[in-house]
């Protein structure tokens, strides 16, 4: 496995929509696996193929120590609504509170290929939609009314809140 460089900023890839992957190969496995060390790196709790420079629809998520290693994901339903702060490693220091669905269905291919249904809510609904919106070439921040909603907190800052 290796840890690729993450996109930041206005970089235009950000912004694309990420291509359907039609066949789950060892380069699409690969890259799942590149994803999900670059994100443990990080260190974060979802980052998706366009953050690393590639336009296929994938995306890894670690929430309550369980791992997704997500294929063409889609949200199918979607109920409720919820405020939770996101952040986003393609913004770092960058953190609002937004409003989404609280709960989502999503149907995706597993790292292997299966077709899986998984039913979320809390935290994992969070970071689904967070993702998939990413491959739609779309930032947390669009969701927000007002960019002064925004917060930044200085990444040496941070490090310190964490150590304390
Ligand atoms: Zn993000």
């Amino acid at each position: 496995m290796a840890v690729l460089p993450i996109l930041t900023g206005d970089h235009p890839l950000l912004r694309q929509q990420a291509k359907k992957v039609g066949k789950v190969d060892r380069y699409v496995q690969k890259l799942l696996d590149d994803m999900l060390e670059t994100m443990r790196a990080a260190p974060g709790i979802g980052l998706a193929a366009n953050q690393v420079g590639r336009l296929l629809r994938l995306v890894t998520i670690e929430v309550d120590d369980t791992v997704y290693q997500l294929v063409n994901p889609e949200v199918l339903s979607s109920e409720g609504e919820a405020i939770i702060e996101e952040g986003c490693l393609s913004l770092p220091g960058y953190y609002a509170d937004v409003e989404r669905p609280a709960k989502v269905g999503v149907k995706a291919l597993t790292r292997n290929g299966k077709p899986v249904k998984i039913n979320a809510d809390g935290m994992l609904a969070r970071v689904l939609q967070h993702e998939i919106d990413h491959l739609n070439g779309v930032l947390f921040i669009d969701h927000l009314k007002n960019l002064s909603d925004l917060r930044y907190v200085a990444p040496e800052e941070e490090a310190k809140e964490l150590k304390e």
